[in-house]
């Protein structure tokens, strides 16, 4: 497998990120199932893997208020509800992308 990482970003509209890969993939997320896959030791709890976002917490209307680069693996964004300390690798957000290219296993791709 190649190294990913995304060669552009951007806001495709208030509920969605879209990300350009350097592979020319393109992924657009709906930005509360980002927020809802935050892996920080806030929202998921490192030995049970248990999810500790209380349901209904995140607001309908969340999205990022800022994002910047981690060094050169991923990703961490800010945002509209606070939130700032969630580390979003590459290779997790290749793995989070919704199209449906990427949510058929490789092994059954036609041809
Ligand atoms: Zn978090
Ligand atoms: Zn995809």
């Amino acid at each position: 497998m190649p190294e990913l990482f995304p060669t552009g970003l951007k806001q495709v509209d208030a509920r969605h990120l879209g990300i350009v890969w350097n592979d020319d993939h393109e992924s657009v997320y709906d930005v509360k199932v980002l927020r809802e896959a935050c892996h920080c030791a806030a929202c998921k709890d490192e030995f049970t893997g248990e999810n500790r976002i209380p349901p209904g917490s995140i607001p309908d209307d969340i999205h990022p208020a800022d994002i910047s680069p981690v060094g050169r693996y991923g990703l961490t964004i800010r945002w509209s509800d606070g939130h700032d300390t969630g580390i979003y690798p590459f290779e997790r957000l290749r793995e989070l992308c919704p199209c449906p290219e990427c949510r058929v296993p490789v092994q059954k791709k036609p041809g």
